[in-house]
């Protein structure tokens, strides 16, 4: 198999066409990696798209009228998304995300879902199908993506200050229109829902509380997320981290917090609860509590390129094999390989040595 360079469009992130050894697996038969961490969830990103410039994520200065997206024939169809999904729910993934940019951009994405909702896990169990998206879209499209299938959505919120979150999302958009879309997500079931909020020192740091207040007896569960060095663009300082320890204080000097047992080896969140039992926030903490040792996570690009870790600086084409029509078998043996090859820790050896890495741009390969 010879390395393929991809046309101009996508040569800002070389890739490779997989190779096809032998598997690793498991005690419990299932695929692991050379770390022993088994392929457990699958984020599919389904548009490079996004209607919002979150700084810390797509900044303007980047991501301006210039930049050239994707073109659509070179994203994957929904047809090819499902049947790697298959494939990969095969090898023992059993959680779903659909991201993007923002996948609520992708369109008819509902039928994407109807593909996916219906897929179980080789046990039986349904697979988890959820999505996340900054809401922007959800009112008018909550039911319908409820009735295609979907089980619950993640909302991306990094402030309840209106002045502040138009800033950070940088296109001027109104919590108030974000809280909208979370009550149409509710009233439909998209349950349970989770908030995200990325925490920049010196930016919103002063609106933990605030969403912890408001988010607090409604069900639903605020995560608090580091502010990390994702991609080549937001300018990330480790001056800018809020550890998630100075996270929980702040909480906590005003509503008495309690740990909590994650929910399954490898949650992102660590989990803390209202001692007076209204609920939970959780905080994602890559850079001062690095999770490598339990990381499940493969990642899929809109234009079926596989990444095993979010600060990859390289993925693998399954576009190709797709359309050159290799046989499941043949893609299944290549998404096993290079799983079982799989040895990423960025967290773990984040440093000075790794600031000038050219790595994937979360926007592309969705969070
Ligand atoms: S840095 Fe990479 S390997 Fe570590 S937890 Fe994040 S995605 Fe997983």
């Amino acid at each position: 198999m010879t390395d393929r360079i991809i046309p101009i469009a996508d040569a800002r992130y070389s890739a490779r066409t997989p190779p096809v050894p032998e598997l690793a697996h498991a005690s419990n038969g299932l695929l692991s990696d050379a770390r022993g961490r088994p392929l457990r969830d699958l984020r599919i990103s389904v548009t490079d798209r996004c209607n919002f410039r979150c700084t810390y994520c797509m900044p303007k200065s980047v991501f301006d009228k210039s930049y050239q997206f994707l073109p659509h024939a070179s994203l994957l169809s929904f047809e090819e998304i499902s049947r790697l999904a298959r494939l990969f729910v095969a090898h023992g993934v059993e959680k779903i995300r659909l991201t993007g940019g923002e996948p609520l951009l992708r369109k008819n994405i509902e039928r994407l879902i109807e593909m996916l909702a219906p897929m179980r896990t080789p046990t039986g169990a349904p697979v988890e199908l959820t999505l996340t998206t900054n809401a922007s879209v959800l009112p008018r499209k909550a039911r319908q993506l409820r009735d295609a299938g979907l089980q619950r959505v993640t909302v991306s919120l990094d402030a309840l200050n209106d002045k502040v979150f138009r800033a950070m999302n940088d296109v001027d958009f109104p919590v108030a229109d974000v809280l909208a879309g979370i009550e149409a997500a509710d009233r439909v079931g998209l349950r349970p829902l989770k908030i995200n909020m990325v925490v920049k020192k010196g930016v919103n740091d002063d609106q933990i509380v605030p969403m912890a207040r408001h988010f607090k007896g409604s069900g639903h569960i605020v995560r608090f997320i580091e502010f990390m060095d994702v991609g080549a663009s937001n300018g990330w300082r480790l001056d800018d981290v809020v550890p998630s320890a100075e996270v929980v204080r702040r909480i906590a000097e005003e509503f008495a917090l309690e740990p909590v047992a994650a929910n399954y080896e490898g949650e992102v969140a660590e989990r803390w609860r209202y001692a007076d039992g209204s609920g939970e926030i959780g905080v994602i903490s890559s850079v001062s509590q690095p999770f490598c040792p339990s990381c499940t996570r493969a990642r899929l690009s809109t234009e079926g390129r596989l990444y095993t870790c979010l600060f990859a600086t390289e993925g693998h084409d399954f576009r190709a094999p797709l359309r050159e029509n290799w046989s499941d078998d043949q893609i299944s043996a290549a998404i096993g390989a290079l799983w079982g090859q799989r040895q990423d820790r960025y967290s773990e050896i984040r440093s000075s040595e790794t600031a000038g890495l050219r790595k994937i741009e979360m926007s592309y390969i969705g969070g």
